[in-house]
């Protein structure tokens, strides 16, 4: 029973089973795509606002280095003033200066002769001064008025500024705080900014950045040089995202429920057109095996008649024989009325066994419904032996009926399981009707299995062609000239609308061996115990 339960409407084994995988299996590879369609997307989203942040914060630092020029052209204007350095004046200037713009750090006056020196500073005692012969080497090849980038110590945090004042041989130092220079905007925490020197000497370090981790996400990057002149400075702009940046799990976490939820309807879908669609084919093939088995029947009448005509033959005879001695008894003397009476009544019962054999064929050929009910099966497997046996010995194969169980009664409808039974019987007898005499013999026994009764047909015939074992009880399957490969199809769905299995199989010791398992219906008490 378990094959017919593991079957689906379609008949296909598992179907429903394997279909609802490959739903599941097509939804994760949907979500997947969806996964990484839609990061792909994020991270071009997160990238974009990156870029838009380091143009911002290029532009507004290019113009804060513009500033710087402009400061040391209006320093530059006082100590070109004729005559002995105007100190005081150039403090006052160069402090509102500080005030405004604390980023600039100090402010000097260098004379870059023959002895370069410090003439005037903002605070002269700071480490971070460059040396005046420094400067003066900066400038030895720049034209007056042109402010070049005088780098601090390696990772210092500074930069020089400086710029020749006039023809005069001195010089201007601005020293800038670079961290201030680059200070960001608020939103800009996670980001590490970079400043290095045209020469790639760094200014400052993105310290920020975090170190990458293999389960972290992508840095977005964005490098540009600063659009002042004088300090054509590469600002680079590191962020590293976490795994959790990267990934945008609550939208990816919605695309796949929405994909589950289309997944989900498909399947549906499918299945339950699948399943109108094997409800269809079902209702076609019933139809089509109702007019089938119904040929089937009228054609085997050909093979029938031969039985019946046996069948009927013993009771005709005697009845002949018994009409005779009872019209012998009539004209005897005296007459023994005891022994009429016997013989009409054994008339009666031989033309009613007579009528039950026609009835048995009327039934076989009739279309319809018949009901099921109790079956001895040794009762059952005698009808059909009685009707083919004429048939089979005609082949020259002997039919031989094996032990069968003593009251194992089936409930079923009897016509059904002796039309499969009568092609298993057939099909065996075509089996071995071209093979030596010895082993032209069929086997019919019954017995009890797995609590259920079991017919047997075996045969020693060449056995099932090697192309048949998957599909036995497919229809039109013949390896016969002349087969139709409808017997054992047409078997099977008798068989099972009686509750019951049909099976077949090679034996080791050769030939095959077609069993049909029906469920016990009543049996006597040990009988019954040795079924369970
Ligand atoms: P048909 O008898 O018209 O071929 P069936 O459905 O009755 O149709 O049988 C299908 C096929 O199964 C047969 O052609 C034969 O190859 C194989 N077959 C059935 N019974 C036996 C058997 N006892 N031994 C060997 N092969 C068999």
């Amino acid at each position: 029973m378990t094959d017919t339960v593991s079957r689906d409407a379609s008949g296909e084994p598992n179907q429903a089973g394997r279909s609802a995988w490959r739903w599941l299996a097509g939804w994760a590879v949907a979500s997947l795509i969806a996964a990484a369609g839609v990061t792909a997307l994020h991270l071009r989203a997160l990238d974009g606002a990156m870029q838009a942040e380091g143009q911002t914060l290029h532009r507004v630092i290019s113009q804060r280095a513009d500033q710087h020029d402009a400061l040391l052209t209006s320093i530059g204007a006082i100590v070109r003033v004729p005559g002995p350095l105007r100190s005081d004046l150039v403090a006052v200037l160069a402090d509102s200066v500080q005030r405004f713009y604390p980023r600039v750090r100090t402010i000097a006056v260098v004379e870059i002769g023959a002895e370069p020196k410090v003439l005037f500073s903002t605070h002269p005692d700071d480490a971070i001064n460059p040396a005046p012969g420094a400067v003066a080497s900066r400038l030895a090849a720049e034209p007056p008025g042109r402010s070049v980038v005088l780098p601090g110590a390696a990772g210092s945090g500074f930069y020089h500024l400086v710029k020749r004042a006039g023809a005069e041989p001195l010089a201007l130092v601005m020293t800038v705080d670079a961290a201030r220079l680059i200070e960001a905007e608020p939103g800009m925490a996670a980001t590490a900014i970079g400043l290095r020197a045209e020469d790639g000497m760094a200014i400052i370090t993105p310290a920020a950045a975090p170190p990458a981790s293999p389960w972290g996400g992508p840095a977005l990057t964005f490098d540009k040089t600063l659009g002042s002149q004088s300090q054509p400075l590469l600002l680079s702009l590191t962020r590293q995202l976490s795994l959790a940046q990267t990934v945008p799990s609550g939208i990816i976490a919605a695309l796949a429920a929405a994909l589950g939820l289309v997944a989900w309807l498909g399947h549906r879908v499918v299945a339950e057109r699948r399943k109108a669609e094997a409800a269809r084919r079902r209702a076609s093939l019933s139809a089509d095996e109702a007019r089938l088995a119904q040929a089937t029947r009228v054609n085997a009448m050909g093979e029938l008649a031969s039985g019946i005509a046996h069948e009927l033959a013993q009771p005709i005879a005697a009845i002949l024989s018994q009409s005779q001695a009872g019209a012998r008894l009539i004209r005897s003397e005296p007459l023994d009325r005891q022994a009429v009476i016997q013989a009409l009544e054994a008339n009666a019962r031989l033309a009613k066994r007579a009528g039950a054999i026609l009835d048995r064929l009327r039934d076989y050929v009739r279309p319809g419904a018949p009901e099921r009910r109790s079956t001895d099966i040794g009762e059952l497997i005698g009808h059909v032996v009685a009707l083919i046996r004429a048939d089979i010995a005609g082949r020259g194969v002997q039919l031989v009926v094996g032990p069968v169980a003593a009251d194992a009664v089936v409930l079923v409808e009897p016509i059904a399981v002796e039309q499969a039974l009568h092609n298993l019987i057939r099909n065996a007898a075509e089996a071995v009707e071209a093979l030596s005499p010895e082993r032209r013999r069929v086997v019919v026994s019954a017995g009890f299995a797995g609590g259920l009764v079991e017919i047997a047909v075996e045969d020693l015939g060449p056995g099932l062609a090697p192309e048949l074992a998957q599909r036995l009880f497919e229809p039109f399957r013949s390896t016969k000239p002349n087969g139709m490969g409808l017997g054992l199809a047409l078997s099977q769905r008798l068989v099972e609308a009686n509750g019951g299995r049909i099976a077949g199989a090679n034996r080791p010791e050769g030939g095959a061996r077609f069993t049909i398992a029906l469920p016990l219906h009543r049996a006597a008490p040990e009988r019954r115990e040795a079924a369970e």
